[in-house]
């Protein structure tokens, strides 16, 4: 399958009605700075669909993009992002669990992207279990796999897998144009 088409929506908040209907959600989450903006753009095939941004934590609220006009790419807003402030990251905190795991909303899937030279953070790995226990599907991203040295790349991937047991696990790099297909079709299935 191939993604035809993508139209950014609006940004909203968790109880705007805009995801109260049915289409289908793919969620995107992770730390601040994890190349998540990249990601999207790069799989979607339009340039500054997400906003990339060197300033990390920019990203204060949900954006959603209409993908192939029958499902949503739920863009939210990056987490553990150090320099702000604590109310701050409390909001999107709260913005993140509340849309994840106090609403009625049924994502279809979750991608949930690792920095794969950093390997997973304790916050990542707190992301992940509290998905498992939400009984989410789970897609997790080794992101900015162009960073790794190639002698580490086995290594790294199996560290993350061994933590991300049972979920997908796909090695990706927007900038070196790897596992974009990978993602796609388990996207899009
Ligand atoms: P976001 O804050 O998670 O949305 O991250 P961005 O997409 O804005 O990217 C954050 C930084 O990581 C930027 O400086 C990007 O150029 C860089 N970046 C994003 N994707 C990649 C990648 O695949 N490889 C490398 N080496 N850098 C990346």
């Amino acid at each position: 399958m191939k993604i035809t088409s993508a139209k950014f929506v609006r940004g909203i908040t968790v109880d705007d009605t805009l995801l109260g209907n049915t289409i289908p959600q793919i969620a995107f989450i992770g730390r601040s700075n994890v190349g998540k903006s990249s990601l999207i753009n790069s799989l979607t095939g339009v340039k500054n669909l997400a906003i990339t941004s060197s300033l990390p934590g920019r990203t204060k609220e949900i954006n959603v993009f209409l993908i192939n006009k029958n499902f949503y790419f739920v863009d939210l807003p990056g987490y553990g992002y150090a320099r702000t402030s604590r109310e701050g990251r409390e909001r999107i905190e709260d913005l993140i669990e509340s849309y994840l795991f106090n609403s009625l909303y049924k994502q279809k899937k979750v991608v949930l992207i690792i920095d794969a030279n950093i390997g997973m953070t304790d916050k990542d790995e707190a992301m992940l279990r509290e998905l498992e226990e939400h009984g989410k599907d789970i897609i997790v991203i080794a992101n900015k796999i162009d960073k790794v040295k190639k002698s580490d790349v086995k290594k790294q991937i199996a560290k993350i897998e061994g933590i991300a047991s049972g979920h997908h696990v796909v090695p990706y790099s927007s900038k070196g144009k790897i596992g974009i297909n990978t993602l796609m079709n388990i996207v899009l299935k």
